[in-house]
């Protein structure tokens, strides 16, 4: 197995700050951390010196759509192999592919794509560190079709169905069990049961899309909901005699959020104001990236429809917002320069989204044990490098 070491002037894990360390990665696994004077550095490893810069672990992106031109929902190995390839520049080391609202039959087509792309690459051969570095995808996520008409966002409204337990077991099925988050609307009819039959087996339900009241909201958490997509996108807004959805989240700390810090779809400030309400361990960066991620402006698809993009900022045909191009690099850099610190920012983007999706001591962290899932931050927080799984840093 080949041994890589990586020298680092700072190392995030993101719990805990190491300065002068040094990182081991034997294969796809970190064999070891620590100051460089603790550190016994194995013979014959390749090294890896990133002076002046700070190592933090992958960012897990749990809600995003596509990027390099290609939509998830294509389900292709040529689709997904070039957005895990884009993404992996930015930072972004594990993903959840996230389908849009579609027919269930072609979201049915799209779940068997993307499942047999990741049962292929489990067993994949042993990763070298001169591989190309590519994102995980450790799940799926189904945004839609439980969705609110009144706050459908761009999700097509023909598309939109009642939710149905019988439904959500066949994408389930078609998922091949890798569906890891539900996006749902809790006001919907029958809603309440499905939430609970999915946190059952081990979903995580996500209120998102919803014009939910405080009541029902509430119903919703009692029933097994614990996470909310793109906090105050598609939501129900917040009134001090009618605090809603926005309230019910807000409010509990059980309850994580996602929000999109790309200052489009949410102002500054209302960032700030989420944070102060729920502090730095319940709010997650994610993208809601589209096919346009990492592209020039032009027309992309969004899972059937068409998209266009302009100065990086993608609408559908009536002028809605239609997911973002944002990136979590600069996601991270955007709510620094808000006031968050490192630390936290990092943690918004590693280690709270993959505990959120049952991969803690995996996932989102350097420690013994977990990926070799690496981002190298240059003093300015840009991206200089990536390992993903072993690949990359050589
Ligand atoms: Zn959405």
């Amino acid at each position: 197995m080949q041994t890589t070491v990586i020298h680092a002037s700072r190392i995030l894990t993101p719990e805990e700050e190491i300065s002068d360390g040094i990182i081991v990665v034997e294969g796809s696994r970190i064999a070891g951390l620590g100051h460089r004077d603790t550190i016994s550095v194995p013979a014959g490893a390749i090294d890896y010196v990133a002076a002046g810069m700070t190592v933090v672990p992958g960012f897990v992106d749990v809600h995003i759509h596509g990027a390099g031109g290609h939509d998830v929902m294509e389900g292709s190995t040529r689709a997904l192999d070039r957005i895990t390839s884009l993404l992996a520049r930015h930072g972004t080391t594990s993903l959840v592919a996230t389908t849009v609202t579609a027919p269930v039959e072609e979201t049915r087509r799209s779940l068997e794509g993307i499942a047999r792309y990741v049962r292929a690459h489990e067993n994949a051969d042993e990763v070298r560190p001169e591989s190309r570095p590519q994102a995980e995808i450790v799940g799926i996520h189904l945004e839609g079709p439980f969705l609110s008409k009144a706050r459908r966002g761009v999700h097509p409204p023909e598309a939109l169905a009642r939710p149905s337990i019988e439904t959500l077991d066949k994408f389930v099925e078609a998922a091949d069990g890798l569906v890891r988050i539900l996006t749902v609307a809790p006001e919907l009819p029958d809603a309440m049961k499905m939430i609970a039959h999915a946190a059952a087996r081990k979903i995580v339900v996500a209120l998102g899309h919803t014009d939910a009241d405080y009541d029902q909201a509430r119903a919703a958490i009692e029933a097994g909901a614990r996470h909310s997509v793109h906090f105050y996108n598609a939501m129900r807004a917040f009134s001090h005699r009618d605090p809603g959805i926005v309230g019910a989240i807000l409010t509990d700390p059980e309850v994580t959020t996602e929000v999109i810090a790309d200052l489009v779809h949410v102002a500054g400030p209302a960032i700030q104001v989420l944070l102060g309400a729920k502090g730095f361990d319940t709010v997650l960066l994610a993208s809601d990236g589209i096919a346009a991620t990492g592209m020039a402006d032009g027309r992309y698809r969004l899972g059937n429809f068409e998209v266009t993009v302009k100065e990086g900022i993608a609408q559908n045909s009536e002028g809605k917002l239609a997911g973002s191009t944002l990136t979590l690099d600069r996601a991270v850099r955007n709510v620094m320069a808000l006031g968050v610190s490192l630390k936290d920012a990092v943690r918004m983007a590693t280690i709270l989204p993959a505990r959120r999706i049952g991969l803690a001591g995996k996932k989102g962290l350097i420690a013994e044990g977990a990926d070799a899932d690496l981002v190298v931050l240059t003093p300015e927080m840009r991206v200089a490098g990536v390992m993903t799984r072993g690949a990359g840093l050589a």
